[in-house]
């Protein structure tokens, strides 16, 4: 069967899961969005493009730009963030924060909250327009100009940012955060409320599959090196507490946020992101991780298997 039939075959089917999970709510501009969308886009490592349903249509990434900070901070910081921030998945909520209490300040890992946080705090002692600059590298990797934040989603975050606001005063106080804590939020919310569609984050990860070069600008974003490590952390904690689930049964590393999105990464073969904004209990697309277990079902693939 070919890529595209396949797609096409999980866009019909995805409807089925309409109604079967709740558009995230805790923040407010997101509350707004039409559950009823799906969206699945695959970039082969050959640079062949397959979409189908929505795939086209722009959301905001949320958690997905967690990967992107982290790339952008580990090209200005190479290993010594790792004295910062963890590596461990955390058995915790994303944006919990009693671990943090009792690991003195050092987040679990860079995809939790705080662990996004140190990272985009990272990358400030490094950058003078972190905004700007993040979204001059996204423009580059999915070669697309008109790739935007969503300010309304920046804002709303920022007006319900006590949780966050208290992860980064916490690990202030043991001396893990040095730059000015609303200037921090302020630039990881504009992160978050990047709006993007399925075809655009396929191309903006396409260096996760190809050693750590991108596709489309053919420049080194990562060492292969730091790729698989970057591969390794998404495994383990890519999908907040149910990365076991995922690697159990989709098999690939992943990335999902509470706008509905999931950019998984088969390395040496395809990138794919899928996308359908009501979540489960963990915060993870109910629609979108059907649809990947449904792929990699169907194309008999799985980091696991030795036949990727
Ligand atoms: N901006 C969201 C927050 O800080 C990101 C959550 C997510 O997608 O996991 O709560």
């Amino acid at each position: 069967m070919s890529y595209q039939s396949i797609l096409d075959g999980i866009a019909a089917e995805a409807p089925k899961y309409f109604g079967k999970g709740k558009v995230a709510s805790y923040i407010p501009a997101l509350a707004q969005v039409n559950p009823d969308q799906f969206g699945i886009a695959l970039l082969t490592a050959d640079g062949e493009l397959y979409k189908a349903g929505d795939a086209d249509a722009r959301f905001s990434i949320q958690s997905i730009s967690k990967v992107l900070s982290l790339t952008l901070a580990l090209q200005r910081h190479g290993d010594r963030l790792w004295q910062r921030v963890g590596i461990e998945p955390s058995g915790t909520a994303f944006n919990s924060l009693v671990q943090l209490e009792y690991e003195n300040g050092k987040p679990r890992n860079p995809f939790i909250n705080a662990g996004a946080l140190v990272v985009v705090d990272a990358l400030m002692s490094r950058i003078s327009a972190p905004t700007h600059s993040m979204l001059e590298t996204v423009r580059r990797l999915a070669d697309e100009r008109s790739i935007l934040i969503d300010e309304t989603v920046s804002e709303s975050e920022y007006r319900h940012r006590e949780r966050n606001a208290a992860a980064a005063w916490l690990m202030k106080s043991f001396g893990n955060f040095f730059n000015d804590v609303d200037s921090v939020l302020r630039a990881y919310f504009s992160y978050c409320a990047i709006s993007m569609n399925c075809a655009e984050l396929v191309k903006a990860f396409s260096f996760l599959m190809n050693h750590g070069t991108c596709l489309q600008s053919n420049t080194e974003v990562l060492t292969p090196k730091q790729t698989q490590q970057v591969n390794a952390l998404l495994l383990t904690s890519g999908l907040y507490d149910a990365a076991g689930d995922f690697a159990f049964r989709v098999g690939m590393p992943g990335k999902s946020g509470v706008g509905g999105g999931i950019v998984g990464v088969i390395p040496g073969k395809f990138t794919v992101c899928v996308w359908s904004p009501e979540l489960n209990e963990f915060g993870n697309s109910v629609a979108g991780v059907f649809a990947l277990e449904r792929l990699t079902e169907a194309l008999d693939v799985s980091i696991f298997s030795g036949l990727a």
